[in-house]
């Protein structure tokens, strides 16, 4: 097993946004966490790569105990994170966002791979590598998010919302891309609002609603299991 979450409870304040939840991603899987705003997604994935403090429970990486340990180790160990609403530096070029990403690598040749497998992926960003990233269009940054994350070249990627507010035809591209890096070996976890797409994607899904898991299982099964059907899939 890859990670193994077990029993998490993460609360801010008063408030407990993830109850004692326990789910693990295999080595080579695409898995989805999906739920309704405020499920406690980004909190999950945000105690995994270590920017929110876990109450109780444990969560490993393989076999090792991960929980609360500082993000920049828990990067080190193979975890990389594309936030919810991109977080690329905007006043930095996008070649300079990329060699940013690859700050905490050691190895040069794997380095200038990981740009050209993301000019090769995203020919866009290739045009555009000289330009302030500002200057990007949502989708073109949402890109640039997932292309730091090859960079920085992780064994797990966690993705938080890939999909919010960019257009269908962007969408469908970044979920190719998702698709080509697991195909080429990386594990993926993914958060998504956009049920009917990342149930398409994955392997095995997990529903969390206010801070439990619901229902879990192969994401085939959840599409045409009739209690996703009605509250996510919109049918
Ligand atoms: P969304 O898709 O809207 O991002 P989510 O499933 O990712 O939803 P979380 O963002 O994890 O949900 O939020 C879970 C709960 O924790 C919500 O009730 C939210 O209001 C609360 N919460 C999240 N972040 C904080 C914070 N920094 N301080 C206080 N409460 C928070």
């Amino acid at each position: 097993m890859l990670l193994e979450v077990n029993d998490l409870h993460v609360n801010y304040g008063a408030i407990k946004a993830v109850k004692g939840i326990s789910f693990y991603v295999e080595k080579g899987e695409i898995v989805t966490l999906i739920g309704a705003n405020g499920a406690g997604k980004t909190t999950t994935l945000r105690t995994i790569t270590g920017l929110e403090h876990a109450a109780s429970g444990t969560i490993h990486f393989k076999d090792k105990d991960i929980t609360n340990i500082a993000p920049h180790r828990i990067v080190e160990m193979g975890i990389t994170h594309v936030p919810e609403g991109r977080r690329i530096f905007t006043n930095l070029t996008v070649m300079e966002n990329l060699k940013m990403a690859a700050l905490l690598r050691k190895d040069p040749e794997g380095k200038k791979a990981s740009y050209e497998e993301v000019f090769e992926l995203f020919p866009r960003l290739k045009e555009r590598r000289m330009q302030p990233s500002i200057t990007l269009s949502g989708g073109e940054q949402q890109m640039l998010a997932v292309g730091r994350a090859i960079v920085t070249g992780g064994d797990l990627v966690v993705l938080d919302e890939p999909s919010m507010g960019l257009a269908p035809k962007i969408v469908d591209e970044i979920f190719e891309v998702i698709q080509r890096m697991n195909q080429e070996g990386k594990t993926i976890l993914l958060n998504e609002q956009n049920a009917f797409m990342a149930l398409s994607v994955a392997n095995r899904a997990y529903v969390l609603e206010t801070g439990n898991i619901t229902i879990e299982g192969p994401a085939k099964d959840l599409l045409t299991d009739p209690r996703v059907k009605e509250a996510y899939l919109g049918s």
